[in-house]
């Protein structure tokens, strides 16, 4: 069956993420062209190579990277946390008791009205060049709340993430044991068949390393691969559990021993870093340079939520990277793409390569550094998302 054709002409600066295209780890191409056949990618090389096709058009000198793949994102909720951000800037401190807050509204939502939410969160970032988006349940914390958050997102992503373990549900604040018992057992049983990924809330104030350890091995044994929220607010297990179960990412990484860089550097579990989540608790960043130096693969997401990171913006996630965390703009945007594809094992997304999905970012700029370079300022000029233009 043939698919319709289209030749993206004209590419001052092409982000491949293939070394074996181009120069560094970008594979960068200058003067490129891409051809896309239906959803897929279907050639990419010199300009004046490209070969016909259908439709041709020309990016005029801008640069074309892969699309953004945020691998860390809690877009199924409902209400509204403006006070407590204010209270926050004002001078209260973070901790994770705020996350009460939306599953008392997310609770009291319709259906309709949390898939609204989440379509348009799932908008908004495809605006700004996401074209794969990750999505954890977590604000429900009873059987039917989990389930339902999971049945919804996955609507809307294939990457879906049952995080019962987010906190303690309220109703068993005196009996963590029991609420792990339920997330482990029955809540499990009616969230698996919804997601792809197991998470826990490995904190103080949240869950220890006994009851993380818990959670993530009966996810495993239901078929569902670990992720893990580790070592945000205070240095903990979570790094090593991650790790130790072969988890496919380590999510927020800020405070780290040498050990769990280490641990972290010698192993396939990425590590992923929010920084929305360090600026909007105004909070010490993780360092990037500390885990690339050392050999670590690193990701940047945003964490979207409503209370300590309410950015759907890969940009933005960017630009603080590389200014507050020590990694070049190289760095920061194959973390934004790449590293967010092997964040989620996904070798189809975050490169520009024959074969892969045909999700591309073109910039309103000459080069991916302006991602870094202009902070702030919107440059998406266009996203194609399986092949369809949609922005
Ligand atoms: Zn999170």
């Amino acid at each position: 069956m043939s698919t319709r054709t289209t030749v993206i002409t004209g590419i001052g600066s092409l982000v491949t993420n293939d070394p074996g295209h181009g120069t560094g780890p970008l594979g960068l191409l200058t003067d490129a062209a891409v051809v896309i056949d239906g959803d897929t990618v279907a050639w990419v090389g010199p300009a004046a190579q490209a070969p016909a096709a259908d439709e041709r058009f020309d990016a005029e000198g801008r640069a074309l990277l892969p699309g953004f793949v945020d691998s860390h994102a809690h877009l199924v909720f409902a209400g509204d946390r403006t006070a407590e951000f204010n209270a926050r800037m004002s001078g209260q401190a973070y901790s994770a008791g705020g996350i009460r807050t939306t599953v008392a509204a997310t609770r009291a939502a319709s259906d309709a009205e949390l898939e609204a939410n989440l379509a348009g969160f799932v908008r908004e970032a495809l605006r700004q060049g996401t074209t794969t988006i990750e999505c954890k349940s977590g604000y429900g914390l009873t059987v039917e709340d989990e389930a339902r958050a999971l049945r919804i997102a996955a609507k809307h992503t294939p990457e879906t993430t049952y995080l019962g373990a987010h906190i303690v549900a309220p109703e068993y604040a005196e009996d963590p044991a029991g609420y792990v018992d339920l997330v482990t057992g029955e809540m499990l049983d009616a969230c698996a068949p919804h997601a792809r990924w197991v998470d826990v809330f490995c904190e103080k104030g949240a869950f220890d390393g006994d009851q993380a350890r818990a959670v993530l091995t009966a996810g495993i044994e239901r078929g569902l691969t670990p992720r893990v929220h580790a070592n945000q607010l205070t240095y903990g297990p979570g790094v090593q559990l991650a790790v130790e179960l072969g988890a496919a990412s380590a999510d927020h990484c800020t405070h780290l021993t040498d050990e769990d860089v280490a641990a972290l550097a010698g192993s396939a579990t990425v590590a992923t870093l929010l920084p929305g989540a360090e600026f909007s608790t105004r909070a010490e960043y993780p360092s990037g340079r500390r885990l690339l130096d050392a050999g670590a693969v690193v990701a940047l997401s945003t964490d979207c939520n409503p209370g300590s990171s309410f950015t759907s913006s890969m940009a933005f996630c960017i630009a603080v990277a590389v200014r507050e965390m020590g990694m070049t703009p190289d760095e920061a945007v194959w973390a934004a793409t790449a590293g967010g594809a092997h964040a989620l094992r996904r070798s189809d997304v975050g490169v520009i390569t024959a074969g892969a999905r045909a999700d591309l970012l073109l910039l309103d700029a000459p080069s991916h550094v302006h991602l870094a370079y202009r902070p702030g300022v919107p440059l998406t000029a266009a996203v194609w998302r399986e092949g369809v233009r949609e922005v």
